[in-house]
């Protein structure tokens, strides 16, 4: 059996992404790892063992991502599971009851339901703090409390945590510092390299780009919490798919040139967006000007492809989206295909009114991923459903 190889050590990323996955099999000299369907693996004899015995444990496969996004990440190991709350899950199998969590507030709705209806069951608290300033987090810290956990880019409203900050505020405390990195992978943030513990992405956004599969991904910056998480992964048993690992192997060969496109494209919509009479109001922090811009900055290297913008009245809302013809009305992010979300009603739909009304998610407010389709094309579209 043939280990995958290392991924290219180049120090530029765009090499390392577009060699992710490839291999050295001296037998038929495949460039792209096989996608591994088994569930199981013969054993050459009693007490031998090619490293594989069964699917959930390991497959070659999804090893040779998981590989992929641990030298990706600049970590330690990473673990590649069915789902970006597959891994969450699978994260908080961590900690046990009377634990507590600080978490950034507009996190991922299904994050909070997660937390807020599946974990607070097993007597893990959650106390949840604004995302931007850092005293808030220190203020809610307690001798239980196990882990910070934040989005790299806050979603929908994008604000940015101020990572360098957190770093510290969660080594004083002893605390794991988590970053969901999903919104800007690898290629812009690295989290690992600024002294975060662990980092979460959903595979399904970005890192696979294409939006045709789901997956998840853990990359921890030290191998003790590798091991303690490779047990959860087996026993838990929410491991990626060989079929699904390949997509998301296959999806990071070219991210450097989608984030890239992507976010030119979402640059140039925020600056249009911004001059159009009926929209109040855009944030993307990559505008200059945006109150997440400088925070942001620091740390990252792009600010990715979404932005958020908001429309006078639900009526300019429906009638946007029924006249949308090439923007598609759909939940998710990340893909090659532009796609426009109302977040109150699709992803924090389940959050209470009020809470909504609170974070910034109103009614009127609209989430926009922007693809790789050419931006003229997308400004005609949205000029035409604004009209
Ligand atoms: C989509 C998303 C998740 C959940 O990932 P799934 O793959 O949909 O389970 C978690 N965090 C963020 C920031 C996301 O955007």
């Amino acid at each position: 059996m043939n280990a995958p190889s290392p991924i290219a050590s180049s120090s530029h990323i765009d090499t390392r992404l577009a060699q992710a996955g490839r291999t050295t099999d001296p037998r038929t000299g495949a460039i792209s790892t096989p996608i591994y369907q088994t569930s199981t693996f013969a054993h050459p004899g009693l007490g031998q063992s090619t490293g594989f015995d069964y699917s959930r444990t390991t497959n070659p496969t999804r090893q040779a991502l998981e590989h992929a996004l641990a030298v990706l990440d600049g970590g330690a190991a990473a673990l590649a599971f069915a789902s970006g709350l597959a891994a969450l899950t699978t994260l908080l199998g961590l900690f046990r009851q009377g634990d507590h969590l600080v978490v950034a507030e507009g996190c991922y709705g299904g994050t909070y339901r997660l937390l807020d209806q599946v974990f607070s069951r097993f007597g893990i608290a959650t106390t949840y703090v604004p995302v931007v300033d850092p005293a808030g987090y220190r203020a809610v810290l307690r001798p239980q409390t196990r882990a910070v956990l934040v989005e790299s880019v806050s979603n929908p409203c994008l604000e940015v945590p101020d990572l360098m900050a957190l770093v510290a505020i969660t080594r004083d405390a002893g605390a794991l510092l988590v970053v969901d990195n999903t919104m800007l992978t690898p290629y812009w943030l690295r989290p690992l390299e600024l002294g975060a513990d662990v980092v979460v992405h959903s595979a399904s956004k970005f890192l696979a780009g294409h939006n045709d599969t789901i997956g998840g991904i853990i990359t921890v910056r030290e191998a003790a919490l590798a091991t303690q998480l490779g047990f959860l992964q087996n026993a838990m048993g929410a491991a990626l798919s060989p079929q699904d690992s390949w997509l998301v192997l296959r999806g990071l060969k070219t991210l450097a040139l989608r984030l890239e496109r992507q976010q030119h494209n979402a640059l140039a919509l925020a600056r249009w967006l911004r001059r159009q009479p009926g929209v109040l109001r855009v944030a993307y922090p990559g505008l200059p000007d945006d109150p997440s811009h400088d925070v942001l900055a620091r740390s990252a290297g792009g600010a990715g492809a979404v932005l958020a913008f908001e429309l006078e009245d639900r009526e300019s809302v429906r009638y946007l989206i029924e006249r949308l013809s090439l923007i598609a009305y759909a939940e998710s992010f990340g893909g090659v295909e532009s796609l426009i979300t109302v977040p109150a009603v699709q992803t924090h739909a389940n959050l209470l009114p009020q809470e909504r009304e609170r974070l910034g998610v109103t009614d009127t407010l609209l989430r926009l991923s922007v693809g790789v389709e050419h931006v003229d094309d997308l400004i005609a579209d949205l000029a035409a459903a604004l009209a």
